[in-house]
């Protein structure tokens, strides 16, 4: 079945698409003719039209053959202006003409900007060259990792703040970044833990001595001590960092806190881990020691 309507929808889509995804365009109108009741096959002709009239258009015909569509609807939705790249996150430009394809098919900014690098780098050799996807060797692509060079389909491209990069050179930066060993983890836990130990009730003790003059040092002294803190642990761990790392630290940190607090309380009446400076203390010196370690 090829109605005119049919007809008429692919002349117009044929018309709009871009030159450089016309490669794409044509294998999806070669689907399209052998099976026009594929939403699929139309959402994909969606993807590499500019025109916003055509794009919607051709959204329309993919609700028509499958109303419940989720992505048809989306698009649809898109196209009346909503930017869903990268969680919402990107603001819309009034270019009507750059659009974002791997994400939300909108203009966006996240797009335009990578559009801008683009006119920068020096151009492709052979645009006629046909790409695959290396990790789905049927999907014909015309990206590619900026920084290994290898192309990559939609579905295997991240669009980050220095452009389109494979999920195996994101993760092998992520790598370089997260050096951490498996030892520094009970390392950052024992040090913060033994520390904080001997350290809380020590202070503890010494500010409910200090009476009112324990506010003043409490105040002076608190960041301080929350700074060497960490400064302690970040040592203890040769400086590497892990994504978890800090947690596991402060986790330790906390809980050398209490433990420490509860044996000064036996031994020392005039202790208590809710006096006025005590709290005081202990709030500077661990929010620094939060923020230094994160
Ligand atoms: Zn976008
Ligand atoms: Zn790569
Ligand atoms: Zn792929």
């Amino acid at each position: 079945m090829e109605s005119i309507a049919t007809k008429d929808l692919m002349a117009r889509a044929s018309a709009a698409a871009r030159v450089g995804e016309a490669l794409q365009a044509r294998s999806v109108r070669r689907g399209l003719q052998k099976n026009p009741e594929n939403a699929e096959a139309w959402l994909g002709l969606a993807g590499v039209i500019d025109n916003p009239d055509d794009k919607k258009a051709v959204l329309e015909q993919a609700l028509r053959v499958d109303p419940e569509n989720t992505e048809a609807n989306a698009g649809l939705e898109r196209s009346r202006g909503v930017c869903r790249c990268r969680a919402g996150a990107m603001t819309l430009s009034r270019r009507p003409t750059l659009t974002c394809p791997p994400f939300c098919n909108a203009p966006c900014s996240s797009w335009i900007s990578s559009q801008r690098r683009a006119q920068a780098a020096p151009p492709p050799a052979a645009t006629e060259e046909v790409l695959y996807c290396v990790n789905h060797p049927d999907t014909e692509t015309l990206l590619r990792c900026n920084k290994c060079g290898r192309p990559v389909c939609t579905r295997c491209v991240q669009l980050t703040d220095v452009g389109y990069r494979c999920k195996d050179c994101i993760s092998n930066q992520q790598k370089v970044y997260f050096n951490a060993e498996k030892l520094d983890y009970p390392i950052a836990f024992a040090v913060g833990f033994i520390v904080c130990a001997f350290a809380a009730p020590i202070s503890g003790i010494l500010l409910s001595r200090l009476g009112l003059f324990g506010w003043i040092i409490a105040i002076l002294a608190g960041s301080a001590a929350g700074g060497f803190l960490a400064e302690i642990v970040r040592r203890a761990v040769g400086r590497r960092r892990g994504r978890h790392l800090w947690a596991v630290a402060f986790a330790g940190i906390l809980l050398g806190v209490l433990v420490g607090s509860l044996a000064a309380s036996r031994i020392e009446n005039s202790f208590s881990l809710f006096s006025i400076a005590n709290l005081l203390f202990l709030g500077l010196a661990l929010s620094t020691t939060y923020y230094r370690l994160r």
